[in-house]
């Protein structure tokens, strides 16, 4: 068995300019594993990553090592494998890292905020506005911002209002927003996210929809099979769109692939999601419609029965909420309290680098990034069985 650990961990570690995933999650297994093993495996274990100059530091939290700096090491909590950022940045390459996360206060409380730079610099960006729509625009390949990794609960979205647009949990009534687990489903079911540089008007009168916008960067649901990470930028198909009519607001649902996943060359239409991924779609609008109604809410309403409009009407979707965004921090004056603070585009909401990075350094350093005990558990694991009216 450790053999074989090894191996994967060799072949992970030289494959590093492969996709940056499969490796980051691959090594994480072995980490696991080699916590575990004895004296002669470590021995092992450790004479396969010699010759790539690491080593494991099997005193301090098993820590993989390179050149005497920390590489990964074995995660204090469930929030996952610690990396160190400026070597997870040397060891990839642009275009599969073009974007890292910075992380301030503490995991489940109001201060927690996950601020996003740019891979090769470290100079910080807004998410909603300086990371571009396209990261292909002649494949019509998309930027998603991932907020909310799939079966997780906490309801993390960019916060508009906010300088550089960090990501941070939603508050309804005082306490932080954790959705329901509504029977048979356990949190988000997708990744869930945004496309930057679009915003759904909210004094736009939707015609499909007859209703307004709700303020916010249009969603994304990417129904890949691995579970992303908070604050991750990744390359996205758009498969089609639902017109989720939300408390009166028109809340768009891009169905999005992420290009790197294993069907996501068979997938290219929302009837493909059907074919591969049977009920998904059904799940999806049934997601929707109830999600709401553990908290005391009616169940939500959709245009067009809920059916799920095709890849053309949903490029169409995100090309107009892209313009309304143009349109957003293009305007001579903005009577908005939308922050549109940005440190690549050339209009007057411009900051420089030094003043962005003030920015994140006004908010603490996430401590040791342990995450603090989430105040209500038994809500978050308890499933609610909902009969429709
Ligand atoms: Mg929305």
């Amino acid at each position: 068995m450790y053999r074989n650990t090894s191996y994967l961990l060799l072949s992970v570690l030289k494959s590093r300019f492969a996709e940056k995933h499969s490796i980051w999650s691959s090594i994480g297994l072995v980490l696991r594993h080699v916590s575990t093993t004895n004296t002669t495996q470590k021995r092992f274990i450790q004479s396969f990553v010699k010759p790539i100059n690491c080593r494991f530091d099997f005193k301090h939290n098993c820590c993989l090592t390179s050149r005497s700096q920390p590489l990964l090491r074995q995660p204090s909590s469930q929030t996952g494998f610690q990396l160190n950022q400026s070597i997870r940045r040397s060891l990839n390459t642009s275009h599969t890292m073009a974007f890292t996360t910075d992380q301030r206060g503490q995991q489940n409380s109001s201060d927690y905020r996950v601020f996003i730079k740019k891979g090769d610099t470290g100079e910080p960006v807004s998410p909603w506005h300086d990371i571009p729509l396209f990261a292909d625009e002649g494949n019509r390949i998309y930027n998603m911002v991932v907020e909310i990794p799939r079966w997780t609960n906490a309801k993390m979205e960019i916060a508009t209002k906010e300088p550089l647009n960090p990501i941070k949990q939603d508050i309804k009534s005082d306490k932080l927003r954790y959705v329901r687990n509504c029977f048979p489903h356990k949190g988000y079911i997708w990744n869930y996210g945004a496309l930057p540089q679009t915003w759904e008007d909210p004094k736009h009168l939707d015609e499909a929809t007859g209703c307004k916008g709700d303020n916010d960067p249009i969603d994304v649901i990417e129904i890949g099979s691995r579970v992303a990470d908070r604050g991750e930028v990744i390359k996205v198909k758009a498969l089609g769109v639902m017109a989720l009519i939300d408390e009166g607001e028109t809340d768009w649902k891009v169905i999005a692939i992420d290009v790197r996943d294993e069907l996501a060359a068979q997938l290219n239409d929302v009837r493909d999601v059907e074919m591969l991924k049977p009920g998904l779609i059904r799940a999806t609008y049934e997601w929707f419609k109830i999600y709401k109604i553990p908290d005391g809410k009616p169940a939500n309403e959709f245009a067009f029965n809920g059916e799920a409009k095709d890849r053309e009407f949903a490029e169409k979707t995100i090309a107009e909420t892209h313009k309304y965004w143009q349109e957003l921090v293009n305007a001579s004056s903005n009577a908005t309290d939308l922050d549109l603070k940005s440190t690549t585009l050339g209009n007057s909401s411009k900051i420089d680098n030094q003043n962005a990075i003030e920015i994140i350094n006004q908010r603490q350093e996430s401590a040791k990034a342990v995450p603090k005990p989430i105040d209500d558990q038994t809500a978050i694991d308890k499933w609610y069985y909902i009969t429709l009216p």
